[in-house]
């Protein structure tokens, strides 16, 4: 098992994540799911008065009568939806509003502690019905993302399929733990790399150990030019990134980079990445690469408005400003036709807030909520390159679904209230 994992792959995440599905689906045939309306996930309209048929671990088809024999599980006053993916988590913080959190964690969590906190959090994904996450970094706690991975894909723990980025990347002196005495060795929170040989070196090193995706932190310390530009500290030289991005895609793994504002953005879509994750601002040429490269923006709405007033507080107002210039460059993103994938950076605040929150801010800042869902579903799962199984609810697929308790489409703040929750066939959790 352990030399299967070496050599994983985004296949072997499908193909243990099937495997979870059959062991756990074990009891749960012929279900029909008595559905009020239908979000197929395919289009934006709902389909009134269904039955979704589950036969072990798939969906087998969707009716309009249940056969006899079959147990109907009551989902008439609900909205049925596919599971729910959220492209952006690190289920190993607990939050991080200010660097004393940050610290807190770093210095006095044992990984072992971080990591059992963790299996909490990727249950509560699941029960909030995120039934898939890319999970990207671990903030210090080595390669403790792949085990709770494997702990739920062998049925060890509840947990979403998960997608890993084990350690991520920076360069020295642009990732915390930063400011202590020289001759105070403290833990980073990433990967330090510096140089193209030993970024190379780096990611086969993450591969070796699970990692799904590689991770990268483009660019840090940030600052509003006078005509309004979000400016930044670009960390890695542009040869730097381009050897990760070839090292990774030549061992069949995608890049996600960590690039908030101009420089970060430019160079990680001229090297090639594959994913940009907060993009507060994005240089309209740049969005014109993203979309006709298929690059996939990330933005993370929801955490950005939630960390400003305490970053704010602590002395650095520029983050109460960057949310406006974030919503302009959504409004951009939207018109240029970029891929914009749902993810929420939970983790960055505490797992106890419904990450789903995210889709208020979708729709706040430009969205239909019908829009907001698919960055959620059929989407994400393109981004995760699960779509040829999951996304959408239809005949054939994984019965990754979920339900909420009314119509979305006029309220999308009821996406928050998921109460019936399925994965690979498997009861999580119901009304
Ligand atoms: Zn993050």
């Amino acid at each position: 098992m352990m030399r299967k994992f070496a050599g994983a792959s985004l296949v072997l995440f499908l193909s243990t994540a099937v495997g979870f599905g059959q062991a756990a689906a074990a009891g749960a045939s012929h279900i029909a799911l008595r559905c009020g309306w239908l979000f197929d996930g395919r289009g934006d309209a709902l389909r009134a008065n269904v039955f979704v048929m589950i036969e072990g671990e798939k969906i087998r088809n969707i009716a309009a009568t249940a056969p006899s024999g079959a147990e109907v599980i009551d989902l008439s006053h609900h909205t049925c939806l596919p599971g729910l993916m959220d492209t952006h988590t690190h289920i190993l913080l607990q939050g991080d509003i200010t660097a004393a959190d940050y610290d807190q964690q770093l210095l006095k969590q044992s990984p072992e502690y971080r990591t059992i906190l963790a299996t909490v959090n990727a249950r509560r994904a699941l029960e909030y019905g995120f039934t898939s996450i890319r999970d990207l970094e671990t903030e210090g706690a080595g390669y403790a993302d792949v085990d709770v991975k494997r702990a739920i894909n062998n049925g060890v723990i509840p947990g979403p399929r998960m997608q890993v980025a084990t350690r991520a990347l920076d360069v020295t002196g642009a990732y915390p733990l930063e400011g202590y005495a020289p001759n105070v060795m403290v833990p980073h929170g990433v990967q330090i790399v510096d140089g193209p040989d030993n970024a190379r070196q780096a990611v086969r090193e993450q591969i070796s150990h699970g990692a799904d995706w590689i991770k990268v932190y483009s660019d840090r310390s940030y600052r509003i030019r006078e005509d309004g530009v979000l400016d930044d500290i670009p960390t890695f030289t542009p040869e730097e990134l381009r050897a990760i991005v070839d090292e990774a895609h030549r061992e069949r793994r995608k890049v996600a980079s960590h690039a908030m504002a101009l420089h970060g953005v430019h160079n990680s879509v001229e090297a090639g990445v594959d994913t940009i994750e907060h993009g507060n601002y994005i240089a309209d040429q740049d969005l014109q690469t993203m979309a006709s490269r298929g690059v996939f923006y990330v933005p993370t709405i929801f955490v950005g408005e939630y960390v400003a007033q305490g970053r704010a507080a602590e002395g650095s107002p520029v983050w109460v400003k960057m949310i406006q210039i974030h919503a302009d460059t959504f409004q951009r993103a939207l018109k240029a036709g970029v891929n914009i994938a749902f993810g929420t950076d939970a983790g960055g605040f505490d797992w106890r807030l419904n990450p789903a929150k995210e889709f208020s801010s979708l729709v706040k800042f430009g969205m239909t909520p019908a829009q907001a869902i698919r960055s959620a579903t059929a989407t994400a799962a393109e981004l995760l390159e699960v779509n040829d199984s999951l996304g959408t609810v239809e005949a054939g697929k994984l019965a990754d679904i979920v339900a909420v308790p009314g119509d979305p489409l006029s309220d999308v703040s009821l996406m928050e209230k998921v109460d019936f929750v399925m994965k690979g066939g498997a009861l999580v959790k119901r009304p």
